[in-house]
């Protein structure tokens, strides 16, 4: 029997290739066509007024930082409160742009916790970024509000969050939230190869995205296509980067987004079996969710006692177990912060990532409900 994989994407093959086939005929492959279909579709699924396709949510994260500080006049060292738990791209970004990361505490659901983060505030204060940690919500509202309270303007990094609702309304578009961030990273939980996808609440902040993420150009080369003889005539008044989506990833982006409820659905299934099966067992801490029926559920964590052997012991029974992530402050770069969360820092030595995806039966599931209850009594 093949290994139990704790993340592994799951593709439409046959509708991909044709949306790749389609490129490749037209010979179409970069920016445009297929990225501003999806960016479309995105729009009208997630209810964003804007939204660019993007080579990842990495270098969207980037420019929505450095987008802030330049439209706000912020200066090098201003802080941006951020989580200690998250993939290194939420920090790194900040750090792009010469601001400096102050970290705050998590709450239960992992996410920021408002109480530590009005905390964090100083008078260099100049925004939150907000992780959706696992598909969560978590305290989000509130974050909202002491940011409006405070002046501070909010990016939400929402690459878990692709299909999160809130009674029906995604969290990225409240009012509050300057730019959502999303990744369609390869396991995502719509996976393409590499890309994200960047949704701005003002227009102004749009155009200059569009401007940003492809070399400071100030006209699009699929615009310029459509208009005949001055294509070649566009000015350059930014120092700008290669940022943008292409084509074929957005080809499959597009096919991907169609199935995302449904394997969204199929995740939510999978998680009500694990919470019942371990709700029980008082060894085990079980991360919530507040609203459970509307989570992408992007991961599924267990905190344990001994999150090493528990491992190990899985491995064994070709069970394929994760951690995400390292309370950051642990890292050589973000050292200067250790110390500034105990909770962050003691839950992430406890925290296994468990096997969720597409490809597990509904007998993997409870092959590993099994091991788990077996080894942790
Ligand atoms: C995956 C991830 C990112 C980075 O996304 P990419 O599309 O790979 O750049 C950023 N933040 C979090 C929380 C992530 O999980």
């Amino acid at each position: 029997m093949a290994a139990i994989q704790v993340l592994k994407p799951k593709f439409h093959v046959e509708e991909c290739l044709e949306q790749v086939r389609e490129c490749l005929e037209k010979g179409w492959t970069g920016m445009g066509f297929k990225t501003v279909e999806f960016e479309e579709a995105w729009k009208k699924y997630t209810g964003h007024k804007y939204a660019y396709y993007l080579n990842s949510n990495t270098v969207g994260l980037h420019l929505a930082v450095k987008q802030l500080k330049m439209k706000y006049g912020w200066a090098e060292g201003d802080e941006i409160i951020s989580t200690p738990i998250t993939f290194v791209s939420t920090n790194h970004a900040i750090l792009y742009e010469g601001l400096r990361p102050v970290f705050a505490d998590v709450d239960e659901y992992l996410c920021l916790d408002p109480e530590d983060v009005e905390r964090k505030i100083t008078d260099k204060t100049r925004a939150v970024a907000f992780v959706g940690y696992g598909g969560r919500v978590g305290q989000l509202e509130k974050i909202i509000g002491i940011c409006k309270k405070h002046g501070l303007r909010l990016i939400l990094d929402a690459a878990h969050m692709s299909g999160t609702k809130v009674n029906g309304v995604c969290p990225g578009t409240w009012d509050g939230v300057d730019v959502t961030v999303y990744s369609y990273q390869a396991v995502k939980n719509l996976p393409t190869g590499d890309s994200g996808m960047i949704c701005w609440a003002d227009e102004e902040q749009d155009k200059l995205t569009r401007q940003l993420a492809w070399c400071g150009i100030n006209k699009d080369t699929y615009a310029r296509s459509n208009k005949g003889t001055y294509a070649w005539k566009y000015d350059v008044d930014y120092l700008g980067y290669k940022y943008n989506g292409n084509a074929i990833m957005g080809g499959i982006g597009l096919v991907q987004l169609k199935y995302l409820d449904e394997d969204n659905a199929r995740r939510r299934e999978i998680v009500k079996r694990y919470n019942e099966a371990f709700a029980g067992n008082d060894k085990i801490t079980i991360i919530p969710a507040n609203y459970p029926d509307e989570c992408s559920y992007h991961l599924y964590e267990l905190a344990v006692p001994d999150r090493e052997a528990l491992l190990n012991f899985l491995s064994d029974r070709g069970i394929n177990c994760g951690v995400h992530y390292r309370d950051n402050t642990e890292y050589s770069l973000y050292d200067y912060a250790q110390g500034t969360c105990p909770k962050a820092h003691e839950i992430s030595q406890h925290l296994i990532t468990m096997p969720l995806h597409m490809w597990l039966t509904d007998e993997d599931v409870e092959s590993i409900i099994q091991g788990v209850n077996e080894f942790v009594k």
